[in-house]
C-alpha cells in the first residue's frame, strides 16, 4: 500500500496505515460486528475556510449516516460541538482551506492527531472560493470589507483580537500539513463521499472511478 502525502492529482488517493491491527478492528466494526465503542472508528470531521456545504453535503448521506454510526463515533465535528480536536483520531475529513491563524493552529493540531487526514471538497484541496482573495492584499481586503465596505463591521483585526487574522494568502490544505486522501467536489456529492468514507472505514485503499474525480 502506498503513502499518498502529496499534491492533488483530481483523485482519491491511497492511504498508508489501514492495514494491520487497527485495520483488521475497523474490518470487524465494518462488517456489523463491532459495535462496542472499543471497536468503533474515531472519525472527525473540521470545517476550516469553507461555506459548510461540504458538511452539509455529509449530511446528505441521510440514512446512511446511521449505517455510519454502527462502525464509527464522530470524535469532533461541528456537528457534534466538540471544543477540542481530540487524540488518537483514525480519520479526519477537512472542509475548506486555510485562511486564517486559527484555521492553521487546528490544521497542524489535525495532523498531530490524526492517522489518515483528508482534503474533503474543493477549498481543502485547491483554495477554490476561498483563495478568491488571493489576488489582494490583506489590508486592502479589510479596508474595502470590513472599514469603507456595507456595514462596515468596526471588529478584527489587532484592534480587539476577536476575529483571528488572516494569513497573508489561502492556501489548500496540503501546503500547509500533509494530507493522505483527496475528495474533490464542491461540494462532493453524497455517493462519492460515501465511496470514499467507507473504504476508509473498512481500512481498505480509496479510489474514486472517473466519474467522481471532478472539481466544481
Ligand atoms: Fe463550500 Fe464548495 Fe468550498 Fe465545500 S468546496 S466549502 S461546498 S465552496
Amino acid at each position: 500500500m502506498t503513502t499518498s502525502r502529496s499534491k492533488p492529482e483530481g483523485e482519491m488517493q491511497e492511504v498508508e496505515g489501514t492495514e494491520g491491527g487497527k485495520g483488521k478492528a475497523r474490518r470487524k466494526a465494518a462488517g456489523g460486528q463491532g459495535k462496542e465503542g472499543a471497536n468503533k472508528v474515531r472519525l472527525a470531521t473540521a470545517w476550516l475556510g469553507g461555506c459548510s456545504g461540504c458538511h452539509m453535503s455529509f449530511l446528505d448521506l441521510d440514512e446512511k449516516l446511521i449505517d455510519l454510526a454502527e462502525v464509527a463515533d464522530l470524535v469532533y465535528s461541528p456537528i457534534a460541538d466538540v471544543k477540542t480536536f481530540p487524540e488518537n483520531v483514525d480519520v479526519t475529513l477537512v472542509e475548506g482551506a486555510v485562511a486564517n491563524v486559527d484555521h492553521l493552529e487546528l490544521a497542524q493540531q489535525i495532523r498531530a492527531r490524526s492517522r489518515v487526514v483528508v482534503s474533503f471538497g474543493d477549498c481543502a484541496v485547491t483554495g477554490n472560493v476561498t483563495s478568491m482573495r488571493n489576488r489582494l492584499d490583506v489590508d486592502d481586503l479589510l479596508t474595502k470589507v470590513y472599514r469603507e465596505g456595507p456595514g462596515q463591521v468596526p471588529r478584527g483585526g489587532e484592534a480587539d483580537k476577536i476575529v483571528p487574522a488572516l494569513l497573508p494568502r489561502v492556501y489548500p490544505l496540503h501546503q500547509v500539513i500533509p494530507v493522505d486522501a483527496f475528495i474533490p467536489g464542491c461540494p462532493p456529492d453524497p455517493e462519492r463521499i460515501w465511496t470514499a468514507v467507507s473504504a476508509l472505514l473498512r481500512g481498505d485503499p480509496v479510489r474514486l472511478d472517473e466519474t467522481m474525480r471532478k472539481f466544481g
